[in-house]
């Protein structure tokens, strides 16, 4: 490109002003002015930065969100519409930081209340597969003793980073499921000298990770020691999904609010469960009540998004059992399979499998344990069944489980 010195009469081919002597480029029959140039400029390198920053990926839709749930997770139809929202909020907010004019939205940390075995860490893990984010589960319970023999707080983090395989910044946008958080809760509205306190005093230590805070994290995990080289994490962008179950918080929530005012039982409906009157009650919780149960009001003030969990009817069971992607029956199928035994349920020993399982009160984490149970014998004698039919009965009512040897022309 040459560069003209004092040339009048000249118009820039891309503005069409006439350019000022000296204050312009020429090249192959055209002409830019400096305004013009500086323009470009400008252009380009907003372009460039905005390429340096995050590139936003394909953020799912709270209803692609829900679909790819409920291919997953039975059931809990509020709580996956509920949690679709706010993790696309979460991200949302996440990539569109420059977007939003200083304006900072409030973290969606999510609360799941509900029995176990009833699918809070199925749907938290499920949302990190579905966007590919790091994912690590910690359990509340040994964080009580910290500052004595328990473990410190950042220990999540390092697991999120393990999860992360070691790469900070995409465990930095991960997901951390946080179970049995209730175990955290104050047992008495006095603060004593207990073991309660150590819970309030974890609760404490929580908060800063929660909100977000850039924390140091030690890499070998245990406890904080003074010559070590952190790892430091910004947890800003984490979400947090907490559970737990809460028990007796249904007591609160109905002192609060008055047997009439709940409304769950109508002259016409038949006698509820007492899993579904619970949760028909905890759907009315409101962070006081859990305030009132033990958690800080710190704590409970950053968990904005409270979800009640459903308890798994008769059906859901079965529908876990049977047609969800990992169903215990599909596995023990393909397990026969292995041994050229072709493995047969009758429509009923579904249900009875189920009901069982609902009877030992773990959820559906139950149905693998009944099941296993069930075929424990068959499965001893797997490799040298030769007989024709075998059944097995899931209870006196006769309701078999048929496991013929597989066909001939079927085999493998
Ligand atoms: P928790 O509520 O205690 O976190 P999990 O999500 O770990 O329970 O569930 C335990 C197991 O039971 C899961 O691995 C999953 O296979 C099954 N399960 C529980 N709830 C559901 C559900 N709603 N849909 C499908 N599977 C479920």
């Amino acid at each position: 490109m040459e560069r003209l010195k004092k040339k009048l009469n000249v118009r820039c081919s891309f503005c069409g002003q006439r350019v000022e002597p000296g204050r312009f480029f020429t090249g192959n029959g055209a002409v830019i002015c400096y305004d013009c140039v500086r323009t470009a400029f400008y252009t380009i390198e907003g372009d460039l930065l905005a390429e340096e920053e995050e590139p936003i990926p394909d953020l799912p839709t709270p209803s692609e969100i829900k679909a790819y749930l409920d291919r997953y997770v039975v059931g809990q139809e509020e709580a996956k519409k509920v949690i679709s929202v706010a993790v696309y909020n979460h991200y949302k907010r996440i990539y569109n930081r420059s977007k939003l004019g200083g304006v900072e939205f409030e973290k969606s940390n999510i609360l799941l209340i509900g029995p176990s075995g009833t699918g809070k860490t199925l749907i938290a893990r499920t949302l990190a597969k579905l966007l590919y984010v790091p994912f690590a589960i910690y359990d509340a319970t040994p964080l009580t003793e910290a500052g004595y023999v328990g473990e410190d707080v950042e220990n999540i983090l390092l697991r999120l980073i393990q999860a992360a395989d070691h790469d900070v910044e995409r465990a930095q946008k991960g997901i951390i499921f946080l179970d049995e958080i209730d175990k955290l809760a104050r047992k008495s509205d006095s603060p004593s000298i207990t073991r309660d306190v150590s819970g309030e005093g974890v609760q404490q230590a929580l908060l800063k990770i929660i909100e977000g805070t850039v924390a140091n994290v030690p890499p070998a995990g245990g406890r904080k020691h003074p010559e070590q080289a952190y790892i430091q994490i910004d947890t800003s962008d984490i979400l947090f999904i907490f559970g737990g179950a809460f028990e007796g918080l249904e007591e609160i929530v109905k002192r609060r609010i008055g047997k009439r005012a709940i409304g769950f039982r109508t002259e016409r409906e038949e006698e509820l469960s007492p899993e579904e009157e619970r949760y028909r009650i905890l759907r009315h919780v409101v962070p006081e009540d859990l305030i009132k149960y033990g958690m800080i009001p710190e704590f409970v003030g950053r968990v904005p998004i409270i979800v009640p969990l459903h308890p798994l009817s008769e059906e859901d069971m079965v529908k876990i059992l049977t047609e969800t992607y990992s169903a215990p029956v599909k596995q023990f199928k393909k397990l026969f399979e292995l041994e050229g035994v072709e493995l047969e349920f009758e429509e009923e020993a579904y249900r009875a499998i189920a009901r069982r399982a609902m009877e030992m009160g773990t959820g559906a984490r139950g149905l693998r344990s009944v099941l296993e149970n069930l075929l424990m014998d068959v499965m001893f004698r797997l490799p040298n069944i030769a007989h024709e039919i075998e059944k097995v009965y899931v209870d006196k009512n006769l309701r078999v489980i048929t496991v013929p040897r597989r066909r001939k022309k079927k085999a493998v």
